[in-house]
């Protein structure tokens, strides 16, 4: 490996608000908005964790004898292990390590045990008292994934016998009480207890793959509890098909709370798109404005139920305005300045700081936020991302409005085609493969004036859109010059569709100097629409463009060495003690002090 200078420390981020968001959190809201008695953030998280007398020490010597003979079969996956002497290594050579959690250890046994009683007895043994004397940090994270497993596991337990309950009071005269049964045995509100017997009632019959999943562990109740309210309007041949959709799942394990979301949103409108369209549109009705005190003594306002154009247009509406607080010198970080900016352009004030001395001039300063010099609309900077079989009504495949999530196929054709009235709009095609990761991508330019011959009418049913190539001769594997026709004013656009392929890489889109220019930047965030670490959901455009290997070190400012990373995930890979590398296929590895090896993948694009 190249010798790597510490490249300087890129600053703080100032912008927190696109970290996820916390879903419990949220729930929580909606509940508390409606209910008097608003039920505490983590009361139906806090399973009782199984509890066990310790094991004998015979018991533990057989339980490591145990593990000790899997330890070379589960080797190989033990990937990502840093040696020792290195920071934040973990000794964990199998049948070397002494500590009472070796087992624990990245790969070993207890590491990819599912969850289950014995695993809980084995990690409870695994303490060696309160501060785990001898574990090292390795193992320490796979005893805390352990408990993490036994929690869910637990909670699959819980509510299989709550599914119990109710499938033996079946007749409605019962039924209606078995909520109350609950409430009175776990002192539990009865709003509580219904929520809990919908929750088991629902992953008993119309989801299986997620119960199971909870049972080993794979998923945390919370996640399990996404996925839940997602499909809870489908039925349950609709709702196995969402959640065996490939990318839920099968990565739940490894998504965010907010990824999951996003994920198993899109399979529900794969699965039923007409129901996923009739949800939004019926939930229209309950379009309101709801204010609370916070905890803290300040008060919240939130808007709910909008129409996703208008709140993106809002939000880049109050971006602006904040922007020009900033210009205008008032201090505070991005957050407190958006704020500030909503209430200004709710209550028409403007907060920019006064010019000292001066009279204020009659009617208002010019460009308050009421003025109406906030850019118009908001089609040209939203990145809509969409099937082209939807947009050319092939099929009813959901889109992806960037920094929002999923939209049904109806709403992402009404927004496709209102961003074609506006003119400022631009327009990109990406090809991906099976997966949906972009391997092609051409931005689109108006055809040149002396070719707009257009040729012949337009696609049947007239104002569509449609994608054909120019020439008959376009070379093969879809790559070459295409025509987009978009139902707008606008003239056709042309498209040159170029691969993204970096394994290998031909270089083809380097960039000359450490700056990786419009093009380069523009491709790296088609392949990662969000920053590189594992955990962050923060859209590419508002990430450092990051060399991988530092230019200074001689790394390349090309396509497969450089990828988004927002503030906080830059100064992370910074750390001495974190290790990241991209891979061939775009593919980032990040090992942690622990020497834990976790991957961000490339985008996943609605296909
Ligand atoms: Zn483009
Ligand atoms: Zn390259
Ligand atoms: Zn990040």
């Amino acid at each position: 490996m190249l010798p790597s200078p510490v490249p300087a420390d890129p600053g703080p981020d100032e912008d927190l608000a696109w970290l996820d968001r916390d879903p419990e959190r949220e729930s929580w809201l909606d509940r508390a908005r409606e209910h008097e008695e608003p039920p505490e953030p983590d009361e139906y998280e806090d399973y009782a964790v199984l509890t066990s007398d310790e094991l004998t020490e015979e018991e533990l010597a057989e339980t490591e004898d145990a593990a000790a003979d899997e330890l070379l079969a589960v080797e190989a996956a033990s990937t990502g292990r840093r040696g020792p002497g290195q920071p934040g290594s973990a000794r964990v050579f199998p049948g070397e390590s002494s500590s009472p959690a070796a087992a624990f250890g990245p790969g070993m046994a207890f590491d990819v045990m599912p969850g289950c009683a014995q695993l809980a007895v084995a990690a409870d043994a695994a303490a060696g008292g309160d501060r785990f004397a001898g574990v090292s940090e390795a193992e320490l994270v796979g005893v805390m994934c352990a408990w993490d497993r036994v929690e869910a596991h637990a909670a699959a337990r819980k509510l299989a016998v709550v599914a119990e309950l109710s499938r033996r009071n079946p007749g409605p005269e019962d039924a209606e009480f078995t909520a109350d049964q609950v409430a009175c045995a776990l002192a539990e509100s009865r709003w509580r207890a219904d929520e809990l017997l919908g929750t088991a009632g629902h992953l008993d019959t119309h989801l299986p793959g997620t119960n199971a999943a909870l049972r080993d562990g794979t998923v945390s109740l919370g996640k399990a509890r996404i996925i839940a309210a997602a499909t809870s309007l489908l039925d349950a041949a609709e709702a196995a098909a969402a959640e065996a959709e490939a990318g839920v799942l099968d990565r739940a394990a490894a998504l965010t709370p907010g990824g999951l979301r996003a994920a198993i949103a899109r399979a529900v409108m794969k699965a039923a798109p007409d129901k996923a369209r009739k949800r939004r549109e019926t939930a229209v009705k309950f379009a309101r404005v709801e204010r609370w005190a916070e905890d803290s003594g300040n008060a919240a306002l939130m808007g709910r139920e909008l129409p996703p154009d208008e709140v993106l247009a809002c939000d880049e509406r109050i971006c602006w305005w904040a922007g020009e607080l900033k210009k205008a010198g008032l201090e505070g970080s991005m957050d407190e300045l958006r704020a500030r900016s909503y209430l200004d352009l709710i209550l028409n004030k403007d907060s920019r700081p006064q010019p000292a001395g001066g009279p204020q001039p009659a009617g208002g300063r010019p460009g308050t936020p009421g003025a109406g010099s906030a850019p118009a609309g908001f089609a040209a900077r939203v990145t809509l991302t969409a099937p082209l079989g939807t947009l050319e009504d092939r099929a009813d495949r959901p889109g992806e409005l960037a920094g929002l999530g999923p939209v049904d196929p109806w709403l992402a054709r009404d927004l496709a085609t209102a961003a074609a009235q506006n003119p400022k709009s631009t327009w990109c095609v990406t090809v991906t493969d099976e997966k949906g990761h972009a391997v092609g991508h051409g931005c689109a330019r108006p055809e040149p004036r002396r070719h707009r011959k257009r040729a012949g009418p337009g696609p049947p049913g007239g104002a569509g859109f449609s994608f054909t190539p120019v020439s008959r001769d376009a070379p093969p594997g879809g790559y070459g010059t295409w025509r987009l026709r978009t139902p707008g004013p606008g003239p056709d656009l042309i498209i040159t569709l170029e691969s993204l392929a970096t394994d290998p890489c031909d270089h083809r889109h380097q960039a000359k100097g450490h700056d990786p220019g419009a093009r380069l930047r523009h491709l790296a965030q088609v392949r990662h629409a969000t920053c590189t670490s594992p955990v962050c959901r923060r859209p590419a455009a508002q990430c450092d463009h990051e060399h991988n290997i530092p230019y200074e070190a001689g790394g390349r400012s090309c396509l497969c060495n450089t990828g988004p990373k927002c503030r906080h995930d830059h100064r992370l890979k910074q750390h001495p003690k974190w290790t990241v590398n991209q891979l061939p296929d775009g593919t980032f590895q990040w090992t942690t002090p622990a020497g834990r090896t976790y991957t961000t993948e490339p985008t996943r694009y609605p296909i």
